[in-house]
């Protein structure tokens, strides 16, 4: 009786742990905006599945997944830039993911067989307007004419938004003609390479720079601040969607994949394809002033259409990823630190 009594209790619970469980997704996520909190909630309105987040840096996050093993209770890794991406995949983080919706959603150049992207943010060229003319830095490949002597700043060379990009320059150009261009970039240096892409931004705007890139949604963050210094500094900046003749703009994202312990993957895959919706984009993007992966949602977004619309570089992110290694070494023999 008392054996019958603790099976059926050992089976009750066991069925009510499961239960829990299945109603849990562990994100582990590099991301944090405040929108993304409505994101959350309603993607557990609508399957009542719970959202448990566990936030940190991106490579902090990864060491832990790494430390946890088999027993990890992460379902999924979300994250910012490519680079971030094809790091987590090259430490097998990722297990792949079959879903119809996702490809039918997400363009092929945004995606991998083991991550996908949610949003897309460019990396534009702000220069100052007392130093320089739009028609002095119409490309990427622009910055390193040694007119611009004095002029150049940047965030560290190994930061991933730089690297990220640099790779995207060696799959349109080549490793040797990327390296000489960045010898060129170093060159051109007004100081050491320094801070985030705002810190560049409001050092182009006060003079001290000429020239940078930056991420799209830093110049939206500074058009749309409550600070009115920060939208006046703006008004001494041009920008310039680089590469419209060509290729077109360095495209960046933030994107997701599937953890290969999920003990949830199922419910990880509702949540990647959740992250894919109409309504999900919009919140996931405009959050952060990014666009949508998925070409046909749109948002309304007052700073993103005043900086208009341009011609997006379509190569594939597996194919920069896949020169991120090369990026990195070039950068160290050309000096860009
Ligand atoms: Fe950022």
């Amino acid at each position: 009786m008392i054996k019958t009594i603790s099976a059926s209790l050992a089976l009750l619970l066991g069925a009510t742990l499961a239960q829990a469980d299945d109603k849990v997704l562990n994100l582990y996520s590099a991301r944090h905006y405040q929108s993304d909190e409505a994101l959350y909630a309603n993607f557990t309105k609508q399957t009542g599945i719970r959202i448990n987040r566990i936030e940190g840096k991106a490579n902090e996050l990864l060491e832990r997944i790494r430390n946890e093993g088999a027993n990890s209770p992460a379902d999924i890794f979300l994250t910012v830039d490519a680079a971030s991406l094809a790091v987590a995949d090259a430490w097998g983080v990722f297990a792949p993911v079959k879903s119809k919706v996702l490809e039918s959603r997400i363009p092929a150049h945004l995606r991998s067989d083991n991550w996908f992207t949610f949003s897309t943010r460019a990396r534009m060229i702000i220069y100052n307007k007392r130093k320089l003319k739009a028609e002095d830095v119409p490309t990427y490949e622009s910055l390193a004419d040694p007119k611009l002597k004095g002029l150049y700043c940047s965030i560290p060379g190994g930061h991933l938004y730089n690297l990220t990009w640099v790779a995207s320059m060696v799959a349109a150009n080549g490793e040797a003609k990327t390296e000489e261009w960045a010898k060129g970039l170093v060159a051109n240096l007004a100081r050491v390479p320094k801070g985030g892409d705002t810190d560049q931004i409001k050092s182009v705007a006060s003079g001290e720079c000429g020239v940078a890139v930056s991420n799209s949604y830093y110049l939206a963050r500074l058009m749309a601040s409550e600070k009115v210094e920060e939208r006046n500094l703006v008004k001494r900046l041009g920008i310039v969607w680089p590469n419209q003749n060509g290729r077109g703009t360095h495209i960046n994202v933030s994107g997701a994949g599937v953890v290969k312990t999920a003990k949830n993957r199922e419910a990880a895959v509702k949540f990647l394809e959740y992250l894919a919706s109409d309504e999900a984009q919009r919140y996931f993007a405009n959050g952060n002033n990014e666009w949508p992966a998925v070409p046909t949602v749109s948002i309304s977004n007052e700073e993103l259409e005043e900086l208009g619309k341009f011609k997006a570089d379509e190569v594939s992110l597996v194919k920069v990823a896949n020169q991120l290694p090369a990026a990195q070494k070039l950068l160290d023999r050309a000096g860009y630190r």
